[in-house]
């Protein structure tokens, strides 16, 4: 046979290129022929692929910078295609030397060339938690001192919640804050509550005006000036039963409570989140439970608040019992900043309840992380034991002017969190719906950027969705499908922006009835009646309601 025949055409492709080469003469003494040499001569005894692909990486050097043969190195076609037949009987899925060097490999250089630009900047720009871990350290025992605390009171979630900073004197003193900033702050603070736990505090890097941490946890002088005229609280239009919020038919929230460990300056309840804390009569939840029970379509039951965790571990345990013990709901997620803010919260008596409830039907936490920085050792902990005893840990950030809108701090994130056990979920755009942070909000083409540049250059199950809440959670990414050609779509690669053709499927194929064991099927009498078994795919397609023209939710 014709070894020839057994080359792929990336490797004649190579060889033909390689001996147009004019040049035959290569100085027999140059580091370079003594190399190729060496790789030539070692290509031939050993059972590895690497030496055969460095001989023709050297070689198309020498080629394509100085025009030289591979006879220039005493080499003739046929040691070359010896060696690449070599290569392809190695490689255990028959991968040709032609195609490693002149398509893998440069399509490796390429992709990696795309992402240097975060590589240098990522740990920059974004550190983590953990990589500040030292300097929040530090922070922590400064505020323990500060604040009178012992490591009793530290390690305990309710000595985190005694000692919280609520007070702007307090707070200026840990972070070293300038009068000014204290004055602003002071001022909104009559009006927007404060509060942080120590630990939370600590992530903040003192004297840093622009840190991401502050920014999310310290109301600034915007909240009074865009305050303007309040829009009706988000819960108004939605909440068919006592604490319930409802946009979806088999998903419901119960907003169990309206506490937080910590307020955010986003926060998108902030209506009813942060003025005061109230504790919830028995029946509310009693009633919010009966209307779960009563509407067998709702699958999926969210506990939500404020903060999930804020509820004892008693009112957990009772309200996660209550749902598992309605059939019709299958599944279960808890609403929870506390692991990021407050991870002392995270006990094995916590983690027990959990676990308990998971077994008996998925329960996943859905937690909010916006910045790197709030990941450090103690949190990464706290999701690690969580992500054992629970079906998935996931995340919802909130994309934020100045605090995560740029894709080396949204990428950063989302790996961050990735290695810290938590799943990106959702990346929300910060709601219009509340003046008080509009100077938070961030354009939707800018967080469609963000997102989007995640194809492709970061694990695909690290990439959240982002999405609008306006009236339900509305996905906001641009489409990929950038045109059709006939059956052909033509379809964007997000990361290059290059076209690539995709054939549809033969929309006549896909009617087609008579396929798979269908074309055997008899109708005996047996089994159906006069129409005949129902056909494995619809012959209409399935009815479901087109939303009305004239029908034009406000959203909120
Ligand atoms: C966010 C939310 C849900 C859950 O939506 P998913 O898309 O399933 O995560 C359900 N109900 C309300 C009221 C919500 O705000
Ligand atoms: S944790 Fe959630 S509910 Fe609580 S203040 Fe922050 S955004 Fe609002």
């Amino acid at each position: 046979m014709n070894k020839n025949e057994l080359i792929d055409h990336f490797t004649i492709e190579l060889l033909d290129n390689l001996f147009s080469g004019w040049n035959l003469n290569a100085d027999p003494a140059s580091p370079q022929a003594e190399k190729i040499r060496e790789l030539f001569k070692r290509s031939g005894l050993d059972k590895q692929t690497g030496n055969i692909v460095d001989l023709f990486k050297m070689l198309k050097l020498a080629r394509d910078r100085q025009g030289l043969s591979p006879q220039a190195f005493d080499i003739s076609r046929q040691d070359l295609t010896g060696l690449a037949l070599k290569h392809q009987q190695i490689d255990e899925h028959r991968v040709s030397v032609g195609g490693r060097v002149n398509k893998a490999l440069p399509i490796v250089a390429e992709a990696g060339s795309r992402i240097e630009w975060y590589l240098e900047q990522k740990d920059v720009s974004a550190p983590s938690g953990i990589q500040l871990w030292d300097r929040i350290e530090q922070n922590h025992s400064r505020i323990r001192q500060l604040l009178g605390m012992n490591m009793e009171d530290w390690n305990s979630f309710s000595g985190q919640l005694r000692f919280a900073v609520e007070s702007v004197d307090t707070l200026g003193e840990i972070l070293n804050l300038p009068p000014e900033v204290i004055e602003e702050v002071s001022r909104v603070n009559r009006n927007y509550r404060m509060r942080l736990t120590p630990y939370y505090a600590g992530l903040i890097m003192p004297e840093t005006l622009d840190d991401p941490v502050l920014l999310q946890a310290v109301p600034t002088g915007e909240m009074l000036d865009n305050a303007g005229i309040e829009i009706p609280p988000v819960a108004a239009d939605h909440s068919p039963a006592r604490l319930i919020d409802q946009f979806y038919p088999r998903v419901v929230t119960i907003k169990a409570t309206n506490m937080c460990a910590m307020y955010c300056t986003h926060c998108l309840r902030i209506a009813h989140i942060g003025k005061k804390d109230r504790i919830y009569p028995g029946e509310a939840y009693a009633e919010a439970i009966k209307y779960i029970r009563d509407d067998s379509r709702i699958r999926d039951v969210l506990i939500t608040g404020g903060d999930a965790f804020m509820l004892p571990d008693e009112m957990l345990l009772r309200l996660l019992d209550e749902l598992d013990s309605i059939d019709h709901v299958r599944v279960k997620r808890l609403g929870t900043r506390i692991p990021v803010t407050t991870p002392q919260r995270i006990t094995g008596k916590l983690l027990d309840i959990l676990e308990m409830s998971n077994d008996r039907k998925p329960l996943r936490i859905v937690t909010q992380i916006n910045t790197a920085q709030e990941v450090t050792p103690v949190s990464r902990e706290a999701f690690k034991q969580l992500s054992r005893r629970v079906s998935a840990v996931m995340n919802q950030a909130v994309l934020l002017k100045g605090i995560n809108d740029t894709r080396v701090k949204m990428w950063k994130l989302c790996e961050t969190i990735q290695e810290a056990y938590v799943r990106p979920y959702y990346i929300f755009n910060c709601s219009y719906r509340n003046p008080q942070f509009a100077h938070l909000r961030v354009p939707v083409k800018t967080g469609q950027d963000i997102v989007e540049s995640m194809y492709g250059n970061i694990s695909g199950d690290a990439i959240p969705r982002f999405i609008a809440t306006a009236g339900g959670k509305i996905p906001l990414h641009s489409s990929n499908v950038s045109g059709a050609d006939g059956s052909e779509l033509i379809l964007r690669k997000p990361w290059s922006g290059e076209e690539v053709r995709y054939p549809d499927p033969d929309p006549a194929e896909y009617v087609r009835q008579d396929t798979a064991f269908n074309k055997f099927e008899k109708n005996d009498g047996h089994d159906a009646g006069d129409q005949g078994r129902e056909p494995c795919r619809p012959k209409e397609q399935e009815k479901m309601p087109v939303p009305g023209k004239g029908e034009k939710e406000r959203a909120i």
